[in-house]
């Protein structure tokens, strides 16, 4: 009652008059705020059976010790649980936030199958680590010694800054290359700030350049340097260049204007969070306030180009997709997250053309039916004959997905082998591209993925390079220095 009284939520004829400063209100609330988190985070910690086969962990993709840090965190020993949670993940606060959980840990919690709603564990996972920044617990990884070896790293994502930290705690002199001005990745450029507060990134860069990684912005390999010159000057490559080719639709009208694509929407809206200024977003170009939006596609991209566009102010939000609600990629959380925002989804619809003269109207779909079950296992969408009717819009935003860039030939390496997919194809063992000393890791190995996945392999690939520098490369090197 006491925190009621001090929130204001009071019946009005029991209101007392306020006092308070607005600051000192929004202290109170702060205060009260954090007593809540810590009560929440402990009474789910508390709801963990301690289940014999943890199912929960072995559905992270970086094996968290789920259990044990909900145990520590139940018995109130915070900085014991960020121990248990740091030692296999880099990035532990990021996945708490953006892991889609309902698919990985949360979604394999043996109380979610019981039907009584998992355990939050992507929250506590936030929780117990944003508790260690508050509390000053994360310390940069500096190593106990240096190995006089350099490695360079190709992309500031999540696996190469993951690989970058792990590279260094061993001793190694790290440098990454990113084309970008901040680093990132998709974390800084792709995923809304609605999902991921920008600060949380930047401490953690902030972090691995206090243990000594040497970050070179701006920097595209292809144009200020090729593969061939960074490899004379590291002992070991890691390329973790993701994926950035939009998948494109091809339709009568498909060049009016105010048709974009979705990465050029979302980077553009997040560098205007940033504090940078767009001429796109002044423009009105990639800016939806005051428009009606239309997004095509059903994955995880849409989803954040739709709630990105309430934000702004659009009049209304339409998605069309061609399949139905429970075939579509993107994470049902996120769909939820969308309704609840006042996101209309158009399901089972495709489009066919584009509508206007110069400037984009209305987008012209048809209605699918979805058909028997491919090779694949998934329903043939099939058009409904004279279904077609148009829907208006004075933007239209294409999430249909990214293929790999032509990294060989942006490389200069026509050596470098790609997969059928243009995917980098390597050792699935070692993370070995076919060029010796050149691994590679997150999704440019996977295709569009997860963050979560990209930290493992980052990981993995770091390991695997350590491994081959001992082995191959130090040796090598010695010999040539005779
Ligand atoms: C809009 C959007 C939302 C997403 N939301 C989620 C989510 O909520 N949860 C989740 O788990 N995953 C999400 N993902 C997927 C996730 O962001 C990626 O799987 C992950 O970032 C891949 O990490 P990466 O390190 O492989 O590549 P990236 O994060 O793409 O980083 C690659 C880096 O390489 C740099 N680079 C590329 N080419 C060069 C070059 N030639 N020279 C130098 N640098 C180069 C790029 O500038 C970039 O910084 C989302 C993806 C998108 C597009
Ligand atoms: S990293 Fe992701 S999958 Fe693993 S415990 Fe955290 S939120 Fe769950």
């Amino acid at each position: 009652m006491a925190n009621q009284k001090m929130l204001g939520f009071v019946h009005t004829a029991q209101k007392m008059p306020d006092k308070r400063s607005a600051a000192d209100r929004r202290q109170d609330f702060a205060e009260i705020y954090a007593r809540f988190s810590d009560e929440r985070a402990n009474e789910q910690a508390n709801r963990c059976s301690q289940c014999g086969v943890p199912f929960c962990q072995v559905h992270c993709p970086v094996s968290n010790n789920i259990p044990d840090w909900l145990k520590l965190t139940a018995e109130g020993r915070l900085e014991e649980a960020y121990e248990v949670s740091q030692a296999t993940n880099n990035f532990p606060e990021i996945c708490g936030r953006i892991c889609p959980q309902d698919r990985l840990c949360e979604g394999n919690c043996v109380i979610e199958q019981s039907t009584h709603g998992a355990v939050t564990i992507g929250s506590v996972e936030k929780y117990i680590n944003d508790t260690a920044w508050e509390n000053g617990w994360v310390k940069p990884r500096k190593p106990a010694r240096e190995l006089g070896l350099s490695v360079g790293v190709i992309g500031a994502g999540p696996a190469g800054l993951a690989a970058a930290e792990e590279l260094r705690a061993k001793g190694y002199e790290v440098h990454v290359y990113d084309r970008y001005d901040r680093m990132g990745g998709l974390l800084v450029y792709g995923i809304p700030g609605f999902k991921l507060e920008k600060d949380v990134v930047a401490r953690r860069v902030q972090r691995l350049a206090d243990a000594g990684v040497i970050f070179h912005s701006n920097f595209e390999v292809g144009r200020d340097a090729s593969l061939a010159e960074l490899r004379e000057r590291h002992v070991t490559i890691l390329i973790a260049t993701g994926v950035y080719q939009a998948r494109d639709i091809k339709a009568p009208g498909s060049g009016l204007k105010n048709i974009v694509p979705a990465l050029e929407y979302l980077t553009t809206s997040n560098k205007v969070g940033l504090g940078d200024r767009m001429d796109a977003y002044e423009d009105g170009s990639l800016n939806a306030a005051g428009k009606k939006v239309v997004v095509l596609g059903g994955g995880d991209t849409a989803m954040d180009c739709v709630r990105t566009a309430i934000r702004q102010g659009a009049t209304s939000v339409k998605c069309l997709y061609r399949r139905d609600r429970k075939n579509m990629p993107g994470s049902q959380r996120e769909v939820a997250h969308a309704e609840e925002e006042g996101v209309e989804f158009v399901w089972q619809a495709a489009p066919e053309a584009f509508t206007g003269n110069d400037v984009v109207t209305g987008v012209r779909a048809v209605r699918i039916h979805l058909g028997v079950a491919d090779a694949t296992g998934r329903q043939t969408p099939q058009v409904i004959e004279g279904s077609d009717f148009t829907e208006p819009a004075d933007l239209v935003i294409k999430a249909l997905g990214f293929e790999p860039e032509d990294l060989p030939g942006m490389f200069g390496s026509p050596d470098l082998t790609v997969t059928r997919w243009g995917t980098l194809l390597v050792d699935h063992r070692t993370k070995m591209t076919s060029l010796d000393g050149v691994f590679a890791a997150g999704d440019i190995v996977r295709g569009a993925s997860l963050v979560v996945w990209a930290i493992r392999d980052g990981r993995d690939a770091a390991d695997a390079m350590h491994a081959y520098a001992q082995t191959v490369g130090a040796p090598k090197l010695a010999v040539a220095a005779e």
